[in-house]
């Protein structure tokens, strides 16, 4: 790559994972490169803040090890912190905790006989009507029905599917079912018997929470990866800007001139030679000057992310869960998490730390972590008999306003029209889970942002 000086920086909007790989990739073969970041933290979703000398993850990351370029080269920058842990995930359902994703047998003695009954003949009964309606389910509901069968879509996801986003499971578009939901491997286990009498199937949901495996995780918490890779970029010569958020983005020729930004209050701007935006599509279009068209701006208004409520708590207690997290379903919180269990150290000695993620709405009760939620998250904990509201010594709120791209039907056309929009602009691409608006892990967004920088270089040969 021709290493000129004068050639203006690549920009990069947020350093979440996504932007941060990028970077370093680029950063590593010299090429001049910005990373503007709003918050004061880097790493986006898999940020960490630490509190009283204890780290908490904004929920909690583990890095998966199913990219194995990608985790040699995370491996190599953080050497012996990055370590192995072995998966162990549990749903709490029926009388008790079971493995994560729900086994057979763990279904067949947590659900009651006679819903057992319907939920058994349910999916024979849709298994069969598959066979002959070959045509596409039109929405989330419809999608979950043709794999689970009606009965235990009742039982099993349609209150949850609600409470979790907000809406009901019919509002939802089918892509929603293979991007975000994971399979209930009891039912794979039928599946797989039915395959033995003849039957097909055409798989509809995720299949990725179905394996076993190591993950990999640091003592000060997720946080420690963001940080090796924004260390790694400034080691390399590239910048990474905290507290920098991106207001607008010139743009002439079909091409992004300068990007601009503030910093404490202060106006300032950057020429670009291309810009990789990983922040909300919503944000990217609305910072653009001249501003789009009508119809992107309505399309864009069409694309909703969910956002997430995290409670980090400081518990006097040597462990809590025999797990690395637990799913629950009926409960405020839908994941719980020890991180101590992945290898986190905490202090003082004889204390652990738990991590409750909930969905929630900007400007609700959970979203400002408000005195109904707490003392309903503490009930909770109490009622599930893992901790009692006196063994609690410090309480942390933090929150993400976009953590879940959210897949309401009809979500496909609307960002179709934004893409086609951003696509126009030749030195300009938008990835990662806010900037793609998809689904992926840390891994994956990683290896966006490698692909991504691919282009870029021989789009900048190319000049
Ligand atoms: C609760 C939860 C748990 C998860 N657990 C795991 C896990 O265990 N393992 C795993 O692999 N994945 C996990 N994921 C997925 C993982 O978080 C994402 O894949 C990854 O962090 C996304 O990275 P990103 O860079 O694409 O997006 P983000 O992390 O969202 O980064 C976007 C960045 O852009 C910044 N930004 C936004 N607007 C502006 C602006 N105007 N100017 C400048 N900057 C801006 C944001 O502050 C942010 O830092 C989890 C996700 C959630 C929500």
């Amino acid at each position: 790559m021709d290493d000129r000086k004068d050639r203006s920086p690549v920009i990069i909007l947020g350093a979440g994972i996504c932007g941060l790989y990028a970077a370093h990739k680029l950063a590593e073969r010299k090429i001049p490169v910005i990373v503007l970041e709003k918050e004061a933290v880097p790493g986006g979703l898999a940020a960490g803040f630490e509190r009283n000398g204890n780290c908490y993850d904004l929920g909690v990351h583990h890095l998966h090890g199913f990219d194995r370029e990608i985790l040699t080269d995370i491996q190599n920058l953080m050497g012996e912190r990055l370590q192995p842990v072995e998966l162990k995930a549990l749903i709490r359902h029926g009388k008790g905790f079971h493995q994560y994703p729900l086994q057979f047998t763990d279904m067949l003695g947590s659900i009651p006989p006679w819903t057992l009954v319907g939920a058994l003949s349910g999916i024979l009964i849709q298994q069969i009507i598959n066979q002959f309606d070959k045509s596409t389910a039109s929405d989330a509901e419809e999608a979950l029905v043709r794999i689970y069968g009606r009965p235990l879509y009742n039982y099993f996801f349609r209150d949850f599917t609600h409470a979790y986003w907000g809406l009901p499971a019919s509002q939802l578009s089918a892509v929603f079912v293979r991007s975000k939901m994971p399979r209930l491997s009891a039912v794979d286990v039928i599946k797989d018997h039915l395959k033995k009498l003849g039957f097909r199937f055409r798989e509809e949901s995720t299949a990725s929470a179905l394996c076993k495996e190591t993950l990999w995780y640091a003592p000060s918490g997720s946080r420690e990866v963001p940080e090796a890779l924004a260390n790694a970029i400034i080691n390399d010569g590239g910048k990474v800007l905290m507290a920098s958020p991106v207001v607008r983005i010139d743009t002439a020729d079909n091409k992004i001139q300068a990007v601009h930004f503030s910093q404490e209050g202060k106006p300032c701007s950057f020429p670009c030679s291309y810009c990789l935006s990983t922040i909300p599509l919503p944000d990217l279009i609305r910072a653009l000057h001249p501003v789009p068209d009508a119809k992107v701006l309505d399309a864009v208004g069409h694309l909703h992310y969910k956002p997430i409520t995290v409670f980090g708590l400081l518990v006097r207690k040597t462990t809590v869960l025999n797990a690395l997290y637990v799913h629950f379903r009926k409960r405020i919180f839908h994941r719980l998490a020890e991180p101590k269990n992945s290898g986190l150290q905490v202090s003082p000695e004889g204390c652990t730390v738990l991590i409750a993620e909930m969905t929630c709405e900007v400007g609700d009760d959970r979203w400002f972590g408000g005195n109904e939620t707490r003392s309903r998250l503490l009930q909770d904990l109490q009622a599930e008999g893992l901790i009692t509201p006196e063994e609690v010594l410090e309480i942390h709120h933090f929150n993400a306003r976009h953590a879940y791209p959210i897949f309401n039907l009809g979500f496909e056309e609307h960002f179709q029209k934004v893409m086609a929009q951003l696509q126009q602009i030749e030195n300009l691409q938008s990835v990662g889970r806010q900037g793609g608006f998809s689904y992926p892990n840390m891994h994956a967004t990683m290896r966006m942002g490698a692909d991504a920088t691919k282009l870029i270089t021989s789009y900048l040969n190319s000049c």
